[in-house]
């Protein structure tokens, strides 16, 4: 018998640096899969579908929604996004532990089906720097941007029942404080389905 798989859920205001941590927290965990979303936003320069995102459009999204495909999406910054809830569910009856990047409303629905889920907010180190982050990505416009920046108020405002807090103010600090939670949440006696005599092969 596997322990069950651990679904990480991390959210942040964009421009906070969750993507960069997300992706360096993959590359150290072997075992660590990234949720692949699907959304109706248009595909980044640097972006690969099916590696960033699933691509997909309004009508396709709506379709899903229709037929409960999803196990959480929402609209956020004027796009839909959502995450499949079979890879999910199969994900974790397998024991594969999995990691998704998503908002805070997204979140919110998946705290009430999924309990043992680990919810983790990354909080940018001020506004100011929040949005010094985004104009230095240069991913999108002053319009965009500016509306990131207000939506970021009431985001933040959402951070506050997470399991975890995690400032995002030096890089390399934040992403030893995840893999720490990543480490410590294996760890649990709660998730581990064995007995201590049985984890040392001891016969009783
Ligand atoms: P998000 O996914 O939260 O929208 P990104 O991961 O795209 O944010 O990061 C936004 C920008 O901030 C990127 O250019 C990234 O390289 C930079 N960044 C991330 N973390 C830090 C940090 N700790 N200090 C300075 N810049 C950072
Ligand atoms: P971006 O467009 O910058 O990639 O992402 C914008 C926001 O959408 C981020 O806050 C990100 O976490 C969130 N997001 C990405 N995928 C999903 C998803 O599947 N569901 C929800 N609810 N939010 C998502």
């Amino acid at each position: 018998m596997e322990r069950e798989g651990i679904i990480f859920v991390v959210s942040a205001p964009s421009g906070t640096g969750k993507t960069t941590l997300c992706k360096e927290l993959i590359d150290f965990f072997p075992d660590l899969r990234q949720s692949v979303s699907f959304t109706t936003r248009a595909m980044r320069p640097a972006e690969k579908a099916g590696r960033d995102y699933h691509f997909i459009s309004a009508s396709s999204f709506a379709m899903m929604v229709d037929k409960g495909e999803f196990a959480e999406w929402a609209a956020v910054h004027g796009h839909y996004y959502g995450t499949a809830l079979a890879p999910l569910d199969a994900c974790r009856q397998n024991g594969c532990d999995v990691l998704l990047d998503i908002d805070f409303q997204g979140a919110e629905q998946l705290r009430r089906n999924y309990s043992h889920a680990v919810f983790i907010f990354i909080v940018p180190p001020d506004m100011v720097e929040l949005e010094r982050r985004l104009r230095l990505r240069g991913t999108e416009s002053d319009e965009v941007i500016n509306n990131r920046l207000e939506n970021a108020r009431s985001e933040l405002q959402a951070g506050d029942w997470y399991d975890y807090l995690v400032t995002n103010d030096d890089f390399d600090r934040a992403l030893s404080k995840l893999k720490a939670i990543v480490i410590a949440e294996a760890c649990k006696r709660s998730r581990i389905p064995f007995s201590v005599a049985e984890l040392v092969g001891l016969s009783v």
